[in-house]
C-alpha cells in the first residue's frame, strides 16, 4: 500500500492524468509495468531480517499498485488507499477496520444490498449489531448514536433510489460523539464528491464501476484520512486482501480517462433523464441533478457533478408490459454493475430489502446506466420501449 501523496498545484483533470505515474522510473514508458510477483528477493540476510525492502512481498504491493493507490489518495485527499479484490471487499474491510464485538453500527437504508448482507451475516456473527436509518435523517442521526456506536455508514446518492444524504450534518454529528463515518462513494467517483473534505473519515469505491470504466474488472478501493488510515491499512494486511496486478493495472489505466468519460456520460445522462421526465408513461425520474429531485439542493451544494446512473419509476402496469419495455431494448443490456461504456436497464424493487423506510411507488422501477453510445440513439431506443410498454397495457 502507498500512502504517498504527490503534491501538485494542478487542476483535477490534470492530476487525474499525472498522479501516480512515474515514467522516469520505468524507462520513460508512459504507463507503469504490470509487476506480477509473490517472492521479492533481498540482497542479504540483514536486509531480510529488517524487512528493509520497499516492496517486501507480492501481497503488500508493487509499483503497479502504487500507481492507482497514489492517484486515489490524491483525488480523495486522504492519508492512504488500499486496493481490494472487489468493491464489496472494500466495504467489508472498511467496516471491519472500525468495529469490535459489542459495537453498534448505523447503516443507511439506501445502501447497496450486499452491504446489508455483510452486516446481517458477518457482523452479526462477530457480535456487532446493525441498525438501519433513513438516508434523509441529516443531523438527527445523533438521536440514534449510542455509547457503543462505532460507525455511521453512508451511501449517497443511495443505491437504486438515489436519496442524497446531508453528508456534512451526519459527519459532524458523528464526529462530536467520536464515531467514525464512512461512505460508499462509488456513484460520484473520486471526481464529483470530496467526501473527506466534508468530514467523512473513509471513502470507499467499487472501482469495478467508472474507474475501471470498461466492464472488465472487479476492483475496490478504501481511502482513509489520517485518523483512520492506520486501522484500515492494518486490517487490510491482517485479512490478506490483495487485488491482482493485471486488474490493478486496468484500474490505473481506466482512471486516466475517467474525467473525459464522465463529462460525456454526465451530459448524456441528464439529457436522457430530462427527456424521460417529459414522457407520460413516467411517474418519476430519480436523478439528483434534475431540479425535480427532492434532494437537488443538497446535491448541488456538495457534489461537483453527476454520473450517468439514475432510476425511473413507471406509472402502474402489468409485469408483461415491464418485460416488453426492457426485453425489447436494443442498446440497453439487462445486467448488474455499471460504469462501463455501455448502457444498461435493470428493474428493481426496494420493498424486497428496505427496513427503516418505505417505498411508496405504484409502478415498477428501472435503474438506467447511460453509456457512451450516441444519446439520440439511446432516446430512440427508450421511445420504442415505452411504446411497447403502452401496447402491453402499461399506463401513460
Ligand atoms: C457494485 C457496487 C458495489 C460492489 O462492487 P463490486 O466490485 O461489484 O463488489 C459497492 N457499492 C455500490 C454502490 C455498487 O454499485
Amino acid at each position: 500500500m502507498a500512502s504517498k501523496d504527490k503534491t501538485t498545484s494542478h487542476r483535477i483533470d490534470t492530476d487525474i492524468v499525472t498522479v501516480g505515474r512515474e515514467p522516469g522510473e520505468y524507462f520513460g514508458f508512459v504507463n507503469p509495468p504490470v509487476y506480477r510477483g509473490s517472492t521479492v528477493l533481498y540482497p542479504d540476510l540483514a536486509a531480510f531480517e529488517q524487512r528493509k525492502a520497499r516492496y517486501p512481498y507480492g501481497r503488500t504491493g508493487s509499483p503497479t499498485t502504487d500507481s492507482l493507490e497514489a492517484a486515489m489518495t490524491h483525488l480523495e485527499g486522504g492519508a492512504g488507499t488500499v486496493l481490494t479484490s472487489s468493491g464489496l471487499a472494500a466495504i467489508a474491510i472498511a467496516l471491519q477496520s472500525q468495529v469490535k464485538s459489542g459495537d453498534h453500527v448505523l447503516v443507511t437504508d439506501s445502501c447497496y444490498a450486499p452491504t446489508r448482507r455483510f452486516c446481517a451475516n458477518m457482523l452479526t456473527r462477530f457480535g456487532v449489531e446493525t441498525e438501519y436509518y433513513d438516508p434523509r435523517i441529516g443531523g438527527a442521526i445523533s438521536d440514534l448514536i449510542r455509547d457503543n456506536t462505532a460507525v455511521v455508514f453512508l451511501e449517497s446518492p443511495g443505491s437504486q433510489t438515489f436519496e442524497v444524504q446531508d453528508i456534512p450534518a451526519i459527519a459532524d454529528a458523528a464526529r462530536d460523539r467520536g464515531v467514525v463515518t464512512m461512505i460508499d462513494n462509488t456513484w460520484a467517483t473520486p471526481l464529483f464528491l470530496k467526501a473527506l473534505d466534508l468530514g467523512v473519515d473513509i471513502s470507499i469505491h467499487a472501482a469495478t464501476k467508472y474507474v475501471g470504466g470498461h466492464s472488465d474488472v472487479m476492483l475496490g478501493t478504501v481511502t482513509a484520512n489520517s485518523r483512520t488510515w492506520p486501522s484500515v491499512k492494518e486490517t487490510w494486511g491482517f485479512l490478506g486482501e490483495c487485488a491482482g496486478p493485471d486488474v490493478v493495472w486496468l484500474g490505473q489505466r481506466g482512471i486516466r480517462t475517467l474525467s473525459a468519460r464522465l463529462k460525456h456520460q454526465m451530459a448524456a445522462g441528464i439529457d436522457v433523464a430530462r427527456w424521460l421526465e417529459q414522457r407520460p408513461e413516467i411517474a418519476a425520474v430519480l436523478h439528483p441533478a434534475l431540479e425535480s429531485h427532492p434532494d437537488h439542493a443538497l446535491w448541488k451544494r456538495d457534489f461537483s457533478g453527476a454520473s450517468s446512473l439514475f432510476s425511473i419509476v413507471l406509472k402502474p402496469g402489468p409485469k408483461e408490459a415491464l418485460a416488453a419495455f426492457v426485453d425489447g431494448l436494443d442498446l440497453f443490456g439487462i445486467g448488474a454493475s455499471w460504469g462501463g461504456y455501455e448502457s444498461l436497464a435493470l428493474p428493481f424493487d426496494p420493498r424486497a430489502y428496505r427496513t427503516a423506510t418505505t417505498w411508496e411507488a405504484d409502478g415498477p422501477a428501472v435503474r438506467l446506466h447511460i453509456g457512451l453510445e450516441d444519446t439520440a440513439d439511446l432516446i430512440a431506443d427508450l421511445e420504442a420501449g415505452l411504446e411497447r410498454w403502452r401496447n402491453a397495457g402499461g399506463s401513460a
